[in-house]
Formats: structure tokens, sequence, C-alpha cells
């Protein structure tokens, strides 16, 4: 079963999993430096400098500091028809150093940043598929354009919120992209819109024992703030969430009244509209807080995501992609060392990345062994991603690519350990396929491009979109050269 091949119009669409594995050891090799350099948000020069050296090498046409982020960089190859863009992230975490191919917990620098969600993967992976494309319009004289668009600080960085601000993406007429996960298939598009946003409180100083009629505690309001939001949580949807961190607690003195603190919220929710409406009634309570306090309060969003907009002519499109090239093939080396892996997880890590991705948990199963079926797992244990941003203004579709140990966690060290592994590469080349020969076909039959528009629409109709990004609020860039 799998890998068959397929002619749309006169056309071999699996040629183009060749292009692919012609130029799989440039990839292979600009993930793992990627790995070697983890970097944060919005500060990933070199990552973003690498996969610009590996765009110009390839002879894509190059736009830098896109949406005026330094570390954002797109590359387009082809002329004229559609635009199909495939987007890549490069961005690390913080304390997640990790020495590759250990399944044993060991950092490369004590405290030191790690790739723990796979973004060396994803950036190159998404790179890899952009160029199979633009080697097969080449080859066939298509028309078109193929983009890659190098995305940073996916990490609570909120950059595609920016980049769809800025519109970027208002030519483009497919976005595809993917996740380095356990399984490979078609995502299931479930994610939470979300907002980040902090309260400054500000009161007056005073003595606390011998003026304390004369002040006015802004550390008071934030905990007022965050009582009143615990009392709302019993009438919100279910599937909402409200997270907080008091990052400025006006002092470390208990003799002096606070005279100004800071909480941070973060709100998320099933969808933007449901969301924005969360955000209005958490500010209110915040001013509730200042009124009982005679403090006032200012709030600022710092980030926001969209939720993830589905597109079912996109993901039926990528799913038989999927289902021709098969599941990925690993071999008795990285099964060994997935198993070792394994080890280091407890059973319900394990049978919890089964339920997912929809999939009845099996033993002594190392790696993905199958493509997990359409609209898996019922979505209750999600989180957010920017690219919910970019699905409600282009049509979207993303896949995961079974790049890992099953059971692996996202952000943690085995995840890391395993970025450099043959398996990893494997899973990375094998959604590179799936990608490249799903934007092939949408190049050789434009109809299914039109169907991908009408999808959306449909589905956003009456519902204006409202970037979670507020206007007046920039990338935390100022302070690069
Ligand atoms: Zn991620």
């Amino acid at each position: 079963m799998g890998r068959r091949g397929w002619r749309v119009s006169g056309k071999n669409v699996s040629d183009v999993w060749g292009l692919v594995e012609a130029k799989r050891g440039i990839f292979f090799d600009l993930s793992d430096r990627v790995w070697d350099m983890p970097e944060l948000n919005f500060e990933e020069r070199r990552s973003c400098a690498e996969h610009m050296a590996v765009l110009e090498q390839q002879g894509f046409r190059i736009a830098r500091n896109v949406a005026g982020i330094p570390t954002a960089v797109m590359g387009e190859a082809g002329e004229g028809g559609p635009v199909i863009a495939i987007l890549g992230e490069y961005d690390a975490l913080p304390g997640l150093s990790q020495v590759a191919g250990l399944a044993e917990k060991k950092p490369v620098t004590e405290g030191g940043n790690g790739h723990g969600c796979g973004h060396n993967l994803l950036g190159s992976g998404s790179l890899m598929a952009a160029t199979a494309v633009k080697d097969y319009l080449e080859a066939h004289g298509l028309k078109g354009r193929i983009r890659y668009y190098g995305c940073p600080a996916e990490e609570g960085g909120s950059a595609k919120g920016f980049m769809v601000r800025a519109g970027v993406f208002d030519d483009v007429d497919i976005a595809i992209s993917w996740h380095p996960a356990p399984f490979a298939g078609v995502n299931n598009p479930i994610s939470l819109a979300c907002n980040e946003i902090n309260f400054h409180f500000s009161g007056r100083a005073s003595h606390a024992a011998a003026s304390p009629h004369l002040g006015r505690s802004a550390l008071d309001a934030v905990e007022l703030m965050n009582v009143g939001v615990n009392y709302m949580r019993e009438h919100m949807p279910s599937t909402a969430r409200i997270h907080y961190a008091i990052t400025d607690t006006g002092g470390s003195a208990p003799n002096v009244v606070q005279a100004s603190a800071t909480v941070r919220y973060l709100i998320r929710a099933r969808d933007l509209p449901e969301m924005q409406g969360l955000l209005r009634r958490v500010k209110k309570i915040a001013e509730g807080a200042a009124l009982m306090t005679e403090t006032t309060v200012r709030s600022e969003i710092v980030s926001g995501d969209a939720n993830l907009v589905g597109n079912t002519p996109l993901e039926q499109l990528m799913h038989r992609n999927l289902e021709r090239l098969g599941p990925p093939i690993f071999d008795d080396q990285d099964k060994a060392f997935a198993a070792e892996i394994q080890k280091t997880l407890t059973d319900e890590d394990i049978k919890s990345s089964f339920a997912r991705f929809g999939l009845k948990p099996r033993t002594g199963v190392p790696l993905c062994d199958t493509i997990f079926p359409p609209d898996s797992g019922d979505g209750s244990f999600v989180g957010s991603t920017d690219v919910g941003t970019v699905s409600w203004v282009v049509p979207t579709v993303q896949m995961r690519g079974a790049t890992y140990a099953i059971g692996t966690p996202g952000h943690s060290w085995q995840l890391v350990a395993q970025g450099k592994a043959p398996a990893a590469h494997k899973g990375m080349e094998h959604a590179a396929k799936v990608m490249a020969g799903t934007a092939v076909d949408l190049f050789l039959t434009p109809s299914l491009i039109a169907a991908a528009k009408a999808d959306l629409r449909e589905r956003l109709a009456g519902t204006p979109f409202v970037n979670p990004i507020p206007d007046d609020v920039n990338p935390p860039v100022g302070a690069m050269e």
C-alpha cells in the first residue's frame, strides 16, 4: 500500500516526491544547524539568516524584514498564476537545552534554550517542500508562484498576527503548513483564540502602619481583580481558559502600601468573537477592582492569536496525498532509539498520545506506522497557534508530521533530544512530500483553489475578522540593530 503515483492533466504529481528526495541533505543540515543555535521569540537572527542563505542558494526572490520584523523572511519563485504559501517557523524555547540523541536528561548548556517544539524541523521541512514545488514548476513550465514564509516568534510572540496585519498574505491564495508530532495526518483544525494582556494598576504609596489611610494599594487591586475573574469562571464556556501571572507585585516591603502592580492575563476561547467577549468582561472586572481600591488601571495587549479555521476541500486533498504516500518508514535503529525515549515516559503519556490522534492505544509501537484519521480526537486538549490568524484571511491547511517517539510530550527535553535523529529527518521529509504534493495538486487543478476559497467564505459568513493584535501594538523588535 502507499507510494502510488497519480496523474493530473497528464502530469505525474508524485514526481515532486523525487524532487524532495533529491535535495534532502540540504534540508537535514539546515534543520540540524538551527537545532544547534536555539534562539527565542523575535531573536532568531542566525536561524533566519540560515533560512535566507538556503533561499538564496536555491534561487528564490527574497523579501527581508517582512512586516518590519527583522527575523521574518519571504522567498518567492515562479511567475503568474496562483500564489501558494508554505509557512515555516524556527524559534526555540527557554530552559530546554538538551544533548541530542541521548535518552536521558542532560543539558548542553545549563538553563540554555532548546528546540522543544521541533521548529528546527518545521522551518526546514516547509522550505524543503517549497523548494521541491519550485523545481516542479520549473521542470514542467507551469504558471504559478510558490512562497516560503519564514515566520518568527510562534512561541507567545504571535508574529504571524503582525504579518497578517501588515498585509503580507493579502495576495496569497492558499497557505500550507505542518507541525512535528508523534503521528502523521491532517491536523484537526481546532485551536483556541487568545489574547495576552497586561493590567497595570496605580495607587498611592504610604507607610503601612503610620498612615495606611493615605495609601491606595495597587497590589490589593490586583488581588481583587483575580478574585473577580475567578468568580467569572463559573459563567464562561467550559472550553475557555483564563490564566494569570503577577508580573509586578509593586515591591517586597510589606510596610509600604504598594503604589503600582501589574498582572498579566492570558484569555483563551474556542473562537475569536467568544474570546473578545471574555476580554471585555475581564476588562470590566479590572475597572471594578480599580473602583474598589481607588486606584487607576491601564491595560495593554501583548499578543494574540485567532483560532484555526478549517477548510474541508484542502483537508480532503491533503489526506488524499497522505494516503497515496503512506506513513513514513522507520528502520530498526530509529525504533530502538524511540523505544529508549519511551522508557522515560509514563504509560499515561503514551496512551494519551494515541487518543489525541483518534487512535486505539497499542503497546510496543515506538514510532508512527499509520496515518491518523481526519477529524482526529475531540479537540479537548488544545492550545493556541498564530497560524490561526492566517487561517482567517487565507484558506489554510496543516498536517502533523511523525518525527518523535509516540508519547513524547510537547516542550520536553525528550522532544529536544530527538530533534536531530534520523527519524526526525525522515518524518520531516515525509511531511515535505505531502505538502509539496498538495501544492502541486492545487497548481494543476485551480478549481480546488476556488473550492477552498468558497469554503472559507462560507465558514466566516457574518463574522467579521478582527485581528487579535490591535493597530497600536508593535512587535517587540525595537531593541534590535
Ligand atoms: Zn510549535
